[in-house]
């Protein structure tokens, strides 16, 4: 048992000493980068797709996807006319900071403003992972129920925003808004709030107007 906790502490430290190297490489070429975390069919694809065209007209885009098999998400942003780099990551649940640092060889980080990395859907490994990102955003969506924050709280509490997606869904559902928001909160008082429909597009705007507050936050504290 301690030695299985010893090698997981070396695994943390070396991803989080590539993740800062990834942050480095980001500065150096004005790269804001965001990783999106969440469960399977939360809407995290969803969200790209509702953002990549108003954010396109200002800044140029990279997405990287990571899957355990398939390409349907790339294929989804590939569509969009987005720069899109595929990770399948052969069963492994999440991202970790050597992955991306590969994805950003991929890219000429000079043709790149903005990169977001879709991370693999789940709500619980993506969170013990830093990918070196300047942001970190979950994306829950209402038919999830409204006791996530308080089941996988690690997810919250390394958070910056906490996108809430399928607002269109609420009439039919037992969910509680207000308990998300409390209880989100309590555990990290600092995560920005943004509920949305993908679908209907509510919202979207207070989201891409939460991006690109950070890109600037970003850019200054380089
Ligand atoms: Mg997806
Ligand atoms: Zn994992």
């Amino acid at each position: 048992m301690e030695r299985e906790i010893k090698v997981l502490e070396n695994i943390g430290k070396a991803n989080d000493l590539i993740a800062e190297e990834n942050r480095k490489l980001l500065d150096e070429y004005g790269v804001s980068a965001f990783n999106l975390m969440g469960s399977p069919g939360s809407g995290k694809t969803s969200l790209l797709e509702a953002s990549l065209a108003d954010l396109g007209k200002n800044h140029r885009i990279a997405v990287v996807e990571g899957d355990l098999a398939t390409s349907y998400d790339a294929e989804r942003i590939e569509r969009l006319g987005i720069d899109v780099l595929q990770i399948n990551t052969g069963g492994m649940c999440h991202l970790e900071a050597a992955s991306i640092s590969k994805a950003l060889n991929h890219f000429d980080l000079n043709e790149v403003d903005l990169l977001f990395v879709e991370n693999v859907g789940n709500l619980v490994c993506p969170a013990f992972f830093n990918i070196g990102a300047h942001r970190n955003v979950i994306v829950i969506s209402a038919p999830e129920g409204d006791d996530k924050p308080v089941k996988y709280p690690v997810m919250f509490m390394n958070a910056d925003a906490l996108v809430v997606n399928k607002l269109d869904l609420i009439p039919y559902l037992d969910v509680n808004l207000d308990r998300i928001r409390q209880d989100a909160l309590k555990i990290n008082n600092k995560l920005n709030i943004i509920e949305v429909s993908c679908k209907t597009r509510e919202g979207i705007e207070s989201w891409i107007g939460w991006l690109k507050s950070q890109i600037e936050e970003s850019k200054r504290s380089e």
